[in-house]
């Protein structure tokens, strides 16, 4: 007997960056690799309050198979809350997902065919092109620049399946859009009739000001939109969400049912209890105040350590700082070096779907402490000394 795989599996690589990870769990070593949140400031009072109100008040609901669109008061509080922002947010239109993760491999089942085109930026998030390559797709890096996508690129990229974009604080680069640079894009993308998928789960960790308005704003149900809990409240409810143009959502929620039928709504019912009555108001305050001050942490130490020749922009939110070393570093041959001194990093090259550029790295600012940083930076300064 013997087991046949599927082409699709094929194209799930096992990832070497991974391995040279799990390295870092030894005590011991600074990971500034891994996006993990800061598991300080999960909300586990305020969780533990609503699921004692969610087991005693609705028990049985929560504890029963649910509708595949989700839980209906949450898909409510959603679409208002993306109505706040300026979308045009119909509850019918939000489906429910596991983490917004599934989101994009959804997105995936349904839109891309073997050699369909996606366009993508460059560099991009790591897992969605994971999510999407299993579909077999042909990717489009489009050309960009400080500001992002350039909206003139757009028009080589016309017959994609759609353009995924991460306007704010992008994982892996830390960029954020430009308001003028979001309404070009929209504006070029809807000449170039190119649909839009935009994944937004770091919008609310800005450091100085709010980000613009998403881009799905100026795009109306050209834009599919995805969010997601994991970096407000926390990552391990999976819970995430989509705004879905009409003519899709038939289509997404067959296929979320054939997924996993739905997300946990033990999970929806508890999310909501917290969220309800304006947790979230006082609570994202608490982590963009904390997470401010291991960027600045970071910042500072990456000024004091970094030699001549390294480069990057103070991302204005999300979680990472972006790294371009001097030309002839190659950040994962480095690696092992950088393990062996006590600190991780995730090298950049992954994060780009066409080629690589070998000299860049991510840097996690959110999850060690300040002091911490200091010290994982110094041991990544003497490590890139060494080496040049
Ligand atoms: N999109 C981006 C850009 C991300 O960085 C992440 C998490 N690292 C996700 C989606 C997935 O998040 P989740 O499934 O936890 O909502």
């Amino acid at each position: 007997m013997s087991w046949q795989m599927a082409r699709r599996a094929e194209r799930l690589n096992p990832s070497t960056i991974r391995e040279i990870l799990k390295l870092t769990e030894k005590p011991g070593i600074v990971s500034l690799a891994g996006g993990l949140p800061a598991a300080d400031a999960f909300p586990i009072a305020a969780m533990a309050e609503a699921t004692a109100r969610v087991l005693h008040g609705s028990g049985r609901e929560a504890l029963q198979y649910a509708a595949s669109e989700g839980y209906a008061p949450l898909r409510e509080w959603i679409a208002a809350r993306l109505c706040a922002q300026g979308l045009d947010a119909d509850p019918a239109r939000i489906l429910v997902t596991t983490g917004s993760q599934q989101g994009l491999d959804l997105v995936g089942k349904v839109m891309i065919d073997a050699g369909s085109r996606v366009a993508v930026e460059s560099p991009t998030y790591l897992g969605a092109l994971q999510a999407f390559n299993a579909y077999e797709p042909d990717f489009v890096a489009v050309e960009g620049d400080a500001d992002g996508p350039r909206p003139e690129a757009l028009a080589a990229a016309a017959g994609a399946r759609f353009l995924y974009l991460l306007p704010n604080f992008q994982n892996p680069s830390g960029r954020c859009l430009s308001e003028a640079r979001r309404r070009a894009l929209a504006a070029a993308a809807a000449e170039a009739g190119l649909p839009i998928v935009e994944d937004n789960p770091y919008g609310e960790l800005w450091y100085e000001t709010p980000p613009p308005a998403p881009v799905a704003a100026h795009a109306g149900e050209n834009a599919l939109y995805l969010g997601s809990f994991s970096k407000v409240l926390a990552p391990g409810l999976r819970l995430g969400w989509m705004l879905a143009p009409r003519v899709l959502f038939p289509k997404l929620l067959q296929a979320k049912q054939a997924a996993d039928l739905h997300t946990p709504g033990f999970n929806q019912r508890i999310v909501h209890e917290v969220v309800k009555d304006g947790f979230l108001d006082e609570h994202v305050p608490t982590i963009r105040a904390r997470y401010r001050r291991h960027r600045d942490a970071m910042r500072a130490a990456l000024e004091h350590h970094l030699p001549a020749g390294c480069r990057w922009e103070v991302p204005a939110g999300g979680m990472f700082f972006w790294i371009e070393l001097p030309a002839g570093l190659d950040a994962t041959a480095l690696l092992p070096a950088a393990v062996a001194a006590g600190v991780a990093y995730v090298p950049g090259a992954p994060f780009f779907a066409d080629t690589p550029r070998a000299n860049t790295l991510r840097l996690s600012f959110v999850t060690v402490p300040p002091e911490e940083i200091e010290r994982g930076v110094a041991l990544l300064g003497g490590v890139l000394k060494a080496a040049a």
